[in-house]
């Protein structure tokens, strides 16, 4: 293991009065109960890169029940990896015990394929470093002298603006695959590179996040599409292989749509919500599905309108069928699937504007997520583009000329699917 180098605040430039206070708090705490307590990982990062941390973790040698000693508003949580919460009313910081790597002893346990199962041995400073994914994600930020302690040559990779995984990368991947996706997301967050070997092994290893819980990829794929980069994330997961494995239809609809209208859709879907993002405002993970999976669903709707099925259970049959598959690879939970089979089955009712439907419509709960995906569709080059000018004075204008709009279409014959008047029989 190689030497610790130590960075005063002169070279890395870090102040303290950028820690936030509560992070301070802790430190000062543990540091005078005689333990050691560093600031570590993304913040440490984040603040090297002028960059405003998410969130503020530590790493301390004291074990969970001895910071509970020092910091009584400390809660223990996790079995398998046992973590202290220490909380200022509702509000927490994680403080985590110095881990050794797995292999350190029998505790920590690796399966037949190289993955970690078990990863709770207590070990130094310097062994929690190179158990750590990236070197500019193991830097130790010491609160008491202002230094920094680096044990893998961080500091170095934060100058080349690159990711380099510590130790041999196949193994480290092996380990836990969901490395692949954090290298991903930190390239498309920060803007750095990666590093050869650390590059070299991803698109072969791809297929190894068929082995990770659907419940932790669902996490994962929302720090990468909500993150307010979710375009460049979608074309690097696509260079390298790693989003068929986390959207399969979607990846074949990019292949199967001679039209190329879902990968406008999808552009386009992904730039909003990136703007939505930098602008605070709010984003639901039901319409990242509505989009990826919008092809595939359109594909099984026009499957089973042929087999003789109504128009609206058609649209739920594949509704099904499609989140039923994608579920196998990210665990959806139901309060978001539901929304987002809710947008898929009211896209039909755009095409009734007499005035009790579209009026009644206007005030359903979901009416804005499902009109926004359909101007997206319009935008995509679906024959929808009237539709949307349509409904979108109809939400602009007064009561009145909401309901002249609406009169005015109530004579007009209703259009089939295909666009054309209905003769009247
Ligand atoms: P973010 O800005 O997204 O929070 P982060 O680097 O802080 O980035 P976290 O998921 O909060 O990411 O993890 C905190 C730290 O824990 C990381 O900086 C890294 O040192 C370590 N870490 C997290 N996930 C892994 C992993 N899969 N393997 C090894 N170390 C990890
Ligand atoms: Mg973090």
């Amino acid at each position: 293991m190689k030497d610790v180098v130590r960075i005063p605040p002169s070279e890395h430039g870090i102040s303290e009065k950028q820690i936030c206070k509560k992070a301070r708090t802790i430190l000062n705490a543990l540091t005078k109960a005689g333990y050691e307590a560093y600031l570590v990982g993304g913040a440490v990062r984040d603040l090297l890169l002028n960059k405003q941390p998410k969130d503020f973790d530590i790493a301390t040698n004291a074990h969970p029940e001895q910071i509970k000693q020092v910091i009584p508003s400390t809660r223990i949580i996790g079995r398998r990896f046992r973590l202290a919460h220490v909380h200022f009313g509702r509000e927490y910081l994680e403080v985590a015990t110095f881990r050794a790597p797995h292999d350190k002893s029998d505790k920590g346990q690796v399966s037949t394929d190289g993955r970690i199962i078990h990863d709770n041995v207590y070990g130094t400073v310097a062994e929690d470093a190179v158990r750590r994914d990236f070197t500019i994600n193991a830097l130790f930020y010491d609160l008491k002298t202002g230094d920094i302690l680096d044990f893998v040559d961080g500091m170095k990779d934060i100058k080349a603006r690159q990711l380099r995984l510590i130790g041999d990368p196949e193994i480290r991947y092996r380990e836990d695959p969901v490395r692949m996706l954090r290298g991903i997301r930190f390239m498309g967050k920060l803007g750095f590179s990666l590093e050869p070997a650390t590059e070299a092994p991803i698109s072969e290893l791809a297929g190894l996040l068929s082995k990770i819980a659907p419940a932790r990829l669902f996490d994962e794929t929302l720090k990468l599409f909500h993150s307010g980069q979710a375009l460049v994330m979608l074309d690097l997961l696509r260079q390298y292989h790693l989003f068929a494995c986390l959207f399969p239809l979607a990846e074949q609809s990019f292949a199967d749509d001679e039209t190329g209208q879902f990968d406008i859709l999808v552009r386009v879907a992904l730039s909003n919500t990136d703007k939505r993002i930098r602008a605070g405002k709010p984003v639901t993970p039901a319409f990242l599905f509505a989009v990826m999976l919008w092809y595939q669903v359109q594909q099984g709707t026009k499957y089973y309108r042929k087999e003789g099925n109504p128009d609206l259970q058609s649209v739920h049959l594949a509704a099904s069928d499609t989140l039923g598959f994608q579920v196998k690879t990210i665990a959806i939970p139901r309060r978001f699937s539901n929304v987002t089979r809710e947008i898929w089955a009211m896209q039909g009712r755009f095409q009734f504007k007499a005035c009790r439907r579209s009026l009644k419509f206007l005030t359903n709960k979901r009416f804005r997520a499902a009109y926004d995906f359909m101007c997206l569709r319009a935008r995509s080059g679906e024959p929808l583009e009237e539709d949307c000018k349509w409904w979108t004075l109809l939400q602009e204008v007064n009561e009145e000329e909401k309901l002249a709009m609406c009169n005015k279409e109530q004579g007009s014959p209703r259009r089939n699917r295909s666009g054309r008047r209905r003769r009247r029989k």
